[in-house]
């Protein structure tokens, strides 16, 4: 094939998804030079679009960015007034009081939002500030120099045929150089995992490590709406067989975010993440909350749980990894968003300072230790061990050892435990399907509980059907030859969307459903599936998640 000839635009800055850390890096730069030419790629068909959060949203990120962000009306209308956690069993459940969780953990001043319209907030601030942003541009290759640093990307390539050939409509999407380029594509990035895997970022960290997040929205009985009450639970369903647990917030309108995230570090292939927290919803206090309302939108994103001890190197010739593209969630507040912002800005100040002295294309170690050494790495390193505690020892011994951990170094900066590790990925984590026995699902009722089709149609997920599928097998055999009878093929069940199927001892992807959540990218036990955008625009359109 002839090679593909491409317009460029050269840029100073040139970043990658309008998240919260591409934002506030955007932000950030034109607040201190309006001069600079600060481009952001967005694959979503609109800013918003492909966020997915719970959302409490812990403003210190926002108060170091945008001091006078209530004056300049950031949707952040919901104060917490409320914050509950619950031990679940199957007929009821347990309150643990406030005062038995760590400082740490209290929601008070924080704020439930959606993510995705604080994201259009911070878009039109970026806007404003003279920032470029392209929604409809997915980035699908990274552009190298001579020395091998990073010099751009290639966006907005469309209208391929499914066979990869150009389309009658093909545009081949144009490079934007930059002076240095910032990954911020959030957990899991295609881009990203290129960049760690290129430059070894991860050789001397954990490997990271992964929940799937599920999320709907209802529109709930006003009697039982209670604005600004968070409530978070862990048992029930899960019990032993995976850690998670769920979130419940009450945000404005009568809504009601309701969440289920389920670590990824799961060994029973026969485990339905979906499933789960469909099942979840009929526990008594949940089911009462729930009943007569209605569920108005569906969606799934990865989560990042590998927290401190996960964290790369942010920083390789040419760019920096920005937010969960690094892995910057909190886990055990459940919040990433404030450091996502964090690290926009430190990234922004390093990247300024570089281009001040005339320098480009190099590495901003200034970033890279800001990130691991200032408020980020602060806020990861005091609840370091809970993961690993979690995984080695189940709910209960981590609530306890975990609890008492993160009081020791919320109150006095020291663990007893030094920094655990986290052991094996989550794809090494799963064991083979002989070793375990089916779980049997109760079906969806339909009115609590839906099938994964129908609640996909909530996710607005759209992919233009004659494009090349996005998801590759990096060997096709492997699914039926290898995942179909050691593991039960578990792409069936982690898919929250309901991508794949066996039918007839054939492997098939309905890369159409897919939600952009990055599991199978994660989960798959063989690691042979590769996780690529689509052609920009695809994917879901979430409203206010
Ligand atoms: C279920 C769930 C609940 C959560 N709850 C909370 C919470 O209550 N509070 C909290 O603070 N945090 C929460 N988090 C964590 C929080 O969502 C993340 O920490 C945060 O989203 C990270 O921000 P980011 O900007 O790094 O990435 P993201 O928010 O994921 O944004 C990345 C953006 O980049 C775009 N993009 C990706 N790749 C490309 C590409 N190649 N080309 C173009 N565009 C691209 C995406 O479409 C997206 O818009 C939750 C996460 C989940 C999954």
């Amino acid at each position: 094939m002839a090679e593909t000839t491409r317009e460029a635009m050269d840029c100073d800055v040139v970043i990658v998804g309008a998240g919260p850390a591409g934002l506030s890096a955007a932000i950030r730069l034109k607040q201190l030079d309006a001069d600079l030419n600060v481009v952001v790629l967005e694959k979503g068909s609109e800013v918003g679009a492909h966020i997915l959060s719970g959302a409490v949203l812990d403003p210190s990120g926002l108060d170091a960015l945008i001091p006078d962000w209530k004056a300049k009306g950031a949707p952040l209308n919901t104060p917490v007034t409320a914050d509950n956690f619950y031990m679940m069993g199957e007929a009821g459940q347990i309150r643990i009081p406030n005062f038995a969780m760590p400082p740490l953990m209290n929601n008070h001043g924080n704020y439930i939002v959606s993510m995705g319209n604080v994201c259009r907030w911070m878009a039109e601030q970026a806007e404003e500030l003279g920032v470029e942003i392209f929604p409809g541009m997915a980035c699908s290759e990274l552009v190298y120099g001579d020395t091998g640093q990073v010099t751009g990307v290639v966006a907005g390539e469309f209208g391929k045929n499914p066979d990869g050939t150009p389309g009658d409509s093909y545009e081949p999407g144009m490079i934007l150089n930059g002076k240095y380029v910032f990954l911020s594509e959030g957990v899991r990035g295609s881009l990203s995992k290129e960049v760690i895997a290129k430059y070894d970022l991860a050789k001397d960290s954990q490997p990271q490590k992964y929940g799937l997040g599920m999320k709907e929205i209802w529109e709930i009985d006003p009697d039982k709406h209670r604005e600004g009450t968070v409530t978070h639970t862990m048992g029930w369903p899960l019990g032993g067989n995976a850690g998670g647990g769920s979130f419940i917030y009450h945000l404005e309108n009568n809504q009601v975010y309701v969440g289920f995230v389920v670590h990824l570090n799961y060994k029973n292939p026969y485990l339905f993440p979906y499933m789960e927290f469909q099942r979840f919803k009929h526990h008594p206090m949940v089911a009462d909350l729930l009943k007569g309302g209605k569920r108005v939108a569906y969606g799934a994103r990865a989560i990042t749980e590998g927290g401190y001890q996960s964290l790369p190197k942010t920083v390789f010739p040419g760019g920096a990894l920005l937010g969960c593209s690094a892995g910057m969630v909190n886990v055990p507040r459940i919040k990433g968003n404030h450091n996502a912002m964090l690290s926009g800005k430190a990234a922004a100040e390093a990247a300024f300072a570089a281009i001040q002295g005339g320098r480009s294309g190099d590495t901003l170690d200034a970033y890279n230790t800001e990130v691991h050494e200032g408020a980020i790495g602060k806020d990861l390193r005091q609840v370091r061990n809970v993961k690993p505690l979690w995984s080695k020892f189940g709910l209960l011994a981590s609530l306890g050892l975990g609890g008492f951990d993160m009081w020791t170094n919320n109150l006095f900066g020291f663990s007893l435990l030094g920094t655990l590790k986290h052991g094996k990925s989550d794809a090494d984590a799963t064991e083979e399907a002989s070793k375990h026995t089916p779980i049997d699902y109760p079906k969806p009722d339909g009115k609590l509980s839906f099938d994964r089709l129908t609640n996909v149609s909530f996710s607005m997920t759209n992919h233009e059907e004659s494009q090349p599928a996005h998801l590759h097998l990096k060997d096709p055999s492997v699914p039926i030859g290898i995942n179909l009878p050691k593991y039960a093929e578990p792409a069936q069940r982690y898919c929250p969307a309901g991508v794949y199927e066996v039918v007839d001892d054939k492997f098939v992807i309905n890369f159409q459903n897919c939600v952009h959540c990055k599991t199978c990218d994660i989960k798959d036990p063989s690691q042979n599936i590769n996780w690529t955008v689509p052609q920009g625009g695809d994917g879901p359109n979430y409203p206010n998640m």
